[in-house]
C-alpha cells in the first residue's frame, strides 16, 4: 500500500510557484492568461511523468485519466490554479497538487475498478471576469459560449476573447460538457481559507455544505449641501443614511450563527471634507447555508434602507449584482470521508464552506464532497497565504481511502 508524500506535494507547489510571479508581490495566474495556461501544461507533464493520458477541453479545463479494471463511472477529484490579482500559491493549487498525489498514489498501486479523473479547473476566480467558478460552470451546463461573450474584465476584454488569445475554443464550449452517466463522484480538496481547522487544531475539515451569496448594490441620493452654511435640521447627508444602514447589516446578520453580511464597498461622492454627502454608492453581500435565512436576509435589509432613507428624506435604490444558492454536500461522500478519516485515525471535524468553490456547481449533478486543509492563521487571496504540505499529504490519504471503499462499492 503506497501512501501521499508531501516531498513530492511541495515539489508540485514549488514548480507552480515559478509561475505568474507578479512584481508587485504574490502571484497573478489570472482567469484565461498564458500564466494560467503554463500552470495547467504542468499540471499535465506531472500527470503524464505517471503514465496519465492527459487532455484540456475547449475551454481550458485540463484532465489526466488513470483507466480502471471495469468498464465503470470515474472517481473524480481536483481544483484549480488561476489566482486572483496578487493572491497567493495555494488557494486552488493545493486541491490541484492533491490531484497529482492521489494519481501517484493509486497508479504506483495499480489503480482500482473505476478509472480516475483528475481535473484542474479554468478560471474559477471571479477576480477578471466578475464572475467565478466560470470552467465549472462550463462543463455542467450552467454557462454556455453566449456567458463568455458577456463577461468582461477591467480592460473590457471579454472571456471569449481572453480565452481565443491563450487558444482555447470558446465558441465550441458546448463540447466541454461532462457527461455525469460518466462520473460517479467528485471531490476538491481545498484550503479553508479561514481560520476554524486552526482553532480547532484539526488536520483536516469534511465539508458539509457551500454557503451561497446574495449581492446587491445600493445607491442612497440626498443632497450636497456646503458643510458650514447648512444647519442639521436642513441637511439630507446620504453617509449619514448609508452609515445607518451599515449598522442594520451588522446587527439583522448577527442573529443567526451561519449568516454573515458585509458591506465592502462604500463610495461617497462627492467625497470631501467640506461638502455634506449627497450620494452614496455601497455593495452589500449577504451569505449563508440556509438559502431562505439567505434571501430572507436580503430582503428585510432592503426594506431597512427604505425605512432609513425615508427618514431621512433621501432616496435609494437597489439593484440585484448576484444570487446563488447555498449547496449542501452530498450525506453519502461526507460519510464516505468521515469514515476514512476515522480508520486512517486523521482528527477532523465537519464544518461548512462560507467562500465558495467548483465543487458548489458540480455537486448539483453527481456526489460531491470537499476537504479542507488548513491555512496558515486563515489568510488567503494574498501572497502570505500558506498551508503545510503534510496537512495536504493526509487529505490525500484520506481521499484515496475513500476512493477505494467507494471503488469497493461500500457506498454504492
Ligand atoms: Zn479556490
Amino acid at each position: 500500500m503506497t501512501f501521499a508524500d508531501k516531498a513530492r506535494i511541495d515539489d508540485f507547489l514549488d514548480q507552480l510557484g515559478r509561475i505568474g510571479r507578479d512584481p508587485r508581490g504574490g502571484f497573478s495566474r489570472l482567469a484565461f492568461s498564458p500564466e494560467e495556461r503554463e500552470a495547467h501544461a504542468l499540471f499535465r507533464r506531472c500527470l503524464e511523468e505517471i503514465g496519465l493520458h492527459t487532455s484540456t477541453d475547449a475551454v481550458g479545463n485540463s484532465y489526466g485519466q488513470l483507466p480502471g479494471s471495469e468498464d465503470l463511472p470515474a472517481l473524480m477529484t481536483g481544483s484549480h490554479l488561476d489566482t486572483v490579482y496578487q493572491g497567493g500559491n495555494f488557494d486552488g493549487a493545493v486541491g490541484v497538487a492533491a490531484a497529482v498525489e492521489v494519481a501517484r498514489v493509486l497508479a504506483e498501486d495499480g489503480g482500482m475498478r473505476r478509472p480516475l479523473r483528475v481535473v484542474a479547473f479554468a478560471a474559477e476566480e471571479g477576480a477578471r471576469f466578475g464572475a467565478p467558478c466560470i470552467g465549472s460552470r462550463l462543463v455542467t451546463g450552467a454557462y454556455g459560449p453566449d456567458t463568455l461573450k458577456e463577461l468582461t474584465d477591467r480592460d473590457g476584454i471579454t472571456a471569449s476573447a481572453a480565452a481565443e488569445a491563450v487558444g482555447l475554443f470558446p465558441g465550441e464550449a458546448a463540447s466541454a460538457r461532462w457527461d455525469f452517466g460518466q462520473v460517479e463522484c467528485f471531490v476538491e480538496v481545498h484550503i479553508e481559507q479561514g481560520r476554524v481547522l486552526e482553532a480547532r487544531e484539526r488536520p483536516i475539515g469534511i465539508v458539509n455544505s457551500i454557503g451561497g451569496s446574495t449581492r446587491v448594490e445600493l445607491v442612497f441620493t440626498g443632497r450636497a449641501d456646503h458643510s458650514g452654511a447648512t444647519p442639521m435640521w436642513l441637511r439630507r447627508d446620504a453617509l449619514v443614511a448609508a452609515s445607518e444602514f451599515v449598522i442594520a447589516v451588522e446587527r439583522r446578520a448577527r442573529a443567526h450563527a451561519t449568516t454573515v453580511a458585509t458591506v465592502g464597498r462604500l463610495d461617497v461622492e462627492p467625497n470631501s471634507m467640506t461638502t455634506v454627502p449627497g450620494r452614496v454608492l455601497l455593495q452589500l453581500d449577504v451569505r449563508d447555508v440556509d438559502s431562505e435565512r439567505q434571501r430572507d436576509l436580503a430582503e428585510m435589509l432592503l426594506d431597512d434602507a427604505v425605512r432609513i432613507a425615508g427618514g431621512r428624506e433621501i432616496t435609494v435604490t437597489a439593484r440585484r449584482l448576484s444570487d446563488q444558492s447555498p449547496v449542501v454536500l452530498h450525506g453519502t461522500m461526507q460519510a464516505a470521508l468521515a469514515g476514512a478519516a476515522t480508520r486512517r485515525e486523521t482528527a477532523f471535524i465537519s464544518l461548512p464552506s462560507g467562500a465558495s468553490h467548483d465543487a458548489a456547481h458540480v455537486a448539483k449533478h453527481v456526489a460531491t464532497g470537499m476537504v479542507f486543509v488548513p491555512c496558515r492563521d486563515g489568510v488567503s487571496h494574498s501572497p502570505a497565504e500558506h498551508a503545510e504540505a503534510a496537512r495536504v499529504a493526509e487529505a490525500v490519504d484520506v481521499l484515496v481511502e475513500a476512493f477505494r471503499s467507494i471503488d469497493a462499492g461500500e457506498h454504492a
